[in-house]
Order: C-alpha cells, then sequence, then structure tokens
C-alpha cells in the first residue's frame, strides 16, 4: 500500500518531511515529490501550494505519476462554527468549493453546474481513522468532524463568517480541501482532510495565523503519525 500525503504549505509538511525515510526525489510539474517511508508504511509526500488549482494539480499527479492508494491532506484552517477553538482539529466529512457561483442559471451556491455531485465525500474508514487518532492525542472535546469549505479566499471577516455558516453549514475554511476531494472522487481514490485551526477567520485572522500556523501544523502532524500507525 503506498500513501500520498499532501500539505499546502511548507510549515505543513517539513516536520513530516524530517522524519520520513526519503529513498526518492522526483521532481514533475515544478513540484517536488517525496517518496520513502514513515511509521512504516510507504508514502509520497508533497506540498501543494495553496489555492485550489494548485491541489487539484498536484494530487492529480501524485495520483497519476505514483498511484497512491490513499490520500491524506494534512494542514491549517480558519473555524467556522464559534464553538471550535484554535489548535482544535477538523476531520472532513464531506467539502464544498464554496467560492463556485453559476447562481445567475438558477443553481445553489457551490454547486457546479453539469456535475452530479458538488459535495465530496470523504472515506468513511479515514474518517473514522483520523478521528481516533486525533481523540488519542488531543481529546474528545478538540476533535470535530464535519464539513470543510474550500476557496481562493483568506476568509478574515465576521460577515463572510455568517454567510458561509449560513449558505453551507460549514465547520471551518481553507483554500486546498475541496479541490483534492474532488479530484479523488473522479479518480476513485478514498482520501480524508485534515485540518488543525490557526485561527477563527475574523478580523485578527492573518496575525492568529502567522503566530498559530507551526502550531497547527504540529497538530496535524500527530494525526498522521497516529493513523500510519493503524493502517
Ligand atoms: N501567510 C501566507 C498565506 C496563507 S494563505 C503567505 O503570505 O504566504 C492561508 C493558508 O492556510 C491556505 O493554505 C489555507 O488553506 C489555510 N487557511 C488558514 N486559515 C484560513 C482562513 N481563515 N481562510 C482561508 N484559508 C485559511
Amino acid at each position: 500500500m503506498l500513501i500520498g500525503i499532501i500539505g499546502a504549505m511548507n510549515e505543513e509538511v517539513i516536520q513530516l518531511k524530517e522524519t520520513m525515510n526519503l529513498k526518492e526525489t522526483k521532481t514533475i510539474g515544478g513540484y517536488e515529490f517525496f517518496k520513502g517511508e514513515l511509521y512504516g508504511k510507504n508514502i509520497v509526500l508533497v506540498e501543494c501550494g495553496i489555492g485550489k488549482v494548485n491541489a487539484a494539480l498536484c494530487s492529480t499527479l501524485l495520483i497519476e505519476a505514483f498511484n497512491v492508494d490513499k490520500v491524506l491532506f494534512t494542514g491549517v484552517a480558519g473555524a467556522l462554527n464559534p464553538e471550535i477553538n484554535i489548535g482544535d482539529i477538523v476531520v472532513s466529512t464531506d467539502l464544498i468549493e464554496h467560492d463556485f457561483n453559476a447562481t445567475a442559471f438558477g443553481y445553489d451556491f457551490g454547486v457546479i453546474p453539469r456535475m452530479e455531485n458538488s459535495k465530496f465525500k470523504a472515506d468513511k474508514d479515514l474518517v473514522e481513522l483520523a478521528k481516533e487518532a486525533g481523540e488519542k492525542e488531543f481529546g474528545k472535546e478538540r476533535v470535530w468532524t464535519g464539513t470543510i469549505l474550500s476557496g481562493d479566499e483568506f476568509v478574515a471577516s465576521p460577515e463572510k463568517i455568517k454567510w458561509l455558516r449560513d449558505t453551507f453549514n460549514g465547520e471551518c475554511t481553507e483554500m486546498e480541501g475541496a479541490a483534492v476531494a474532488h479530484v479523488c472522487e473522479l479518480l476513485g481514490k478514498p482520501f480524508v482532510i485534515i485540518r488543525s485551526i490557526s485561527d477563527k477567520a475574523n478580523h485578527d485572522a492573518n496575525m492568529n495565523f502567522d503566530e498559530f500556523v507551526k502550531l497547527a501544523a504540529q497538530n496535524s502532524k500527530l494525526i498522521i503519525e497516529g493513523m500510519l500507525n493503524q493502517l
């Protein structure tokens, strides 16, 4: 079994890279894919860059060039649910591209015209595994499961939080997850997106982000570790 692991930013992959037993580095389309072993499992690790297009291209390459069996995404996100705190974990049950807007044709927000499905479901077993690993590490009250929203926007306002909550009922928002999910669904690969909260998507989000990104990335990494030990 070969497991693909994606993070958007250097902060989100560097700890895994330093821990893994690196055997081969392959560069495709400007992305460096690190192949090797991590906690006894065969993995390919890659930093996809920020935003949906980067995430979609990179996950496509990961699946097509390496034929990974499962895809795990580790990273940080802004909380939308007011009960979720910085450092908490959100495991995706499903993901929506929140900036998709074809409402002029009568579609709901987030619906991609002419696609059967615009809400991409994570793999049940991987969700369960991520949840268990998270709860073991951080306790039940700090691990949430639910809908994750993705868009090419760093959300940093209470008005946008309210709109996203009212429209999609998402738990947190970020910029890559739904793109990875979209690709995995089309290419038939099981996936889960694991996000640790770096900010509360409000006016302080950019400052909180800078302060907490490392902590949040570390939390996500601990879950990957717990999951790989059980896979
Ligand atoms: N500070 C960075 C930009 C970070 S963009 C720089 O200047 O280079 C934010 C990244 O963290 C994205 O990868 C996104 O997935 C995630 N993220 C964290 N909080 C977010 C929020 N409030 N809104 C959207 N994405 C967020």
